[in-house]
């Protein structure tokens, strides 16, 4: 069984070290030219998934030494009054430190970096990919880990649709001296402001944040992949960065906009999804990670179920490729559905958008959002 993994990110890489540990082979194709740059923001990852992190032949002192303990959330006013606090399951990590921690796993000759996929022919007995530069590898099957405009999904399931999600995301990090007072440590802050919201915690000693701002008054669109191409992540322009700043000094009290503005250079995400799919294998195909259920970042799911997919891909391992695809769906496709439904809901509604044509204004109906939100946390409500 020879196993082509497209994409070397965080599923991809998950898949690798599961692979691993069943010593099946495995090769990566990347379409970077490089191991990625030490760049990107914090993860939250959920104590489901560090377990399952345990188990992949990674350095598990280097792992514990990256993820910091963040067992409390915070929900907050537009000034800073605490609405409702929960527990939460959750680590937080700074990407590329996850990313290093499972591509240091893996040996070199297990890479074929600035492989960009093109094509895919699936055969009786195999499958073919074909790259950018003109070569083809045959393998067993295929795992497409290539992310949310996933070519795999688009060649082999015929579907490029995805749904912007009407907001886009600024996201920074500042080291923690440079705020002239302290925000609360081990805890993950959610502080909604009505229209917007923000998302702040730390990193050991940096803080890392999120704010969330509308475009076109939260208008979702549902449009081709090719349209979407380069418009994920990318610097702000110097007039965006202008006004970002008057934004966040009107809508988050005075430390939070320290934070944000006091911030050298953060970066704009656009956030889609794609509406969930009924499966993610074909014969020999599978999808795993963002290809499989891209979903919002608001129930903190992302890379957890990447990595996760990851894990499942190693321990279902069967020589029957057909057992193998078909017990990883009935172990995953529920689960990773459900949360790309609750993130979108979640999403919806701290953006104080229309849902179910209802208009929410987070601020003054806390109570009202936790009980329908379903986002985890086992609240005690603090009276305003
Ligand atoms: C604002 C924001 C905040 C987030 N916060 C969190 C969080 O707190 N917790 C959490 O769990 N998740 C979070 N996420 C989600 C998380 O970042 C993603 O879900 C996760 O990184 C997906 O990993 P992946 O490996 O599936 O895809 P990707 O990381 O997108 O990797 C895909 C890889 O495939 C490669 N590739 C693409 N096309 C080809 C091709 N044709 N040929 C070869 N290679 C190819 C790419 O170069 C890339 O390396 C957040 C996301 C956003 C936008």
């Amino acid at each position: 069984m020879k196993v082509l993994i497209i994409g070397g990110s965080i599923a991809g890489l998950s898949a690798a070290n599961s692979l691993r540990n069943r010593n099946i082979d495995f090769v990566i194709f990347e379409r970077g030219r490089k191991r990625a740059p030490k760049n990107g923001g914090g993860i939250a990852v959920h104590n489901d998934t560090i377990d399952y992190l345990k188990t992949f032949p990674v350095d598990l002192e280097r792992l514990n030494e990256i993820l910091y303990p963040m067992p409390v959330q915070l929900d907050n006013n537009k000034n800073g009054g605490i609405i409702r606090m929960g527990d939460i399951p959750f680590h937080s990590a700074h990407w590329a430190e996850v990313y290093n921690l499972l591509a240091d796993s893996i040996p070199l000759e297990k890479f074929c970096f600035g492989k960009e996929l093109v094509n895919v022919t699936q055969t009786g007995d195999g499958v073919e990919a074909e790259f950018k530069d003109g070569t083809k590898i045959k393998g067993s099957v295929l795992i497409g880990a290539d992310g949310i405009l996933s070519t795999v999904r688009k060649l082999v399931f015929s579907d490029d649709i995805v749904r912007y999600a009407g907001y886009f995301a600024w996201r920074g990090i500042l080291p923690k001296e440079e705020l002239s007072e302290e925000l609360p440590k081990d805890t993950f802050i959610l502080e909604m402001s009505g229209s917007c919201h923000a998302v702040i915690y730390h990193l050991g000693n940096r803080i890392n944040w999120l704010v969330y701002e509308n475009v076109d008054n939260g208008k979702e669109v549902y449009t081709t992949q090719e349209q979407v191409l380069g418009k994920i992540s990318r610097d702000a322009t110097e007039q965006e960065l202008l006004d970002f700043k008057q934004m966040v000094s009107k809508e988050f009290r005075p430390l939070l906009a320290e934070l944000f503005t006091k911030t050298p250079l953060p970066f704009i995400n656009h956030i889609y999804d794609r509406d969930p799919a009924n499966h993610y294998r074909k014969e020999r195909v599978l999808l795993i990670g963002d290809a499989a259920h891209p979903v919002t970042p608001h129930f903190i799911r992302g890379s957890n179920m990447a990595i996760q997919d990851g894990y499942f891909v190693g321990k279902l391992f069967d020589s029957d490729h057909k057992k193998w695809f078909s017990d990883f769906e009935k172990q995953r496709v529920q689960e990773c559905n459900d949360n790309v439904r609750i993130a979108k809901q979640l999403g919806r509604l701290k953006q104080g958008l229309i849902l179910s044509g209802k208009d929410w204004t987070l601020q003054t109906n806390a109570k009202e959002f936790a009980e329908i939100a379903g986002d985890g946390i086992v609240p005690k409500f603090i009276e305003e």
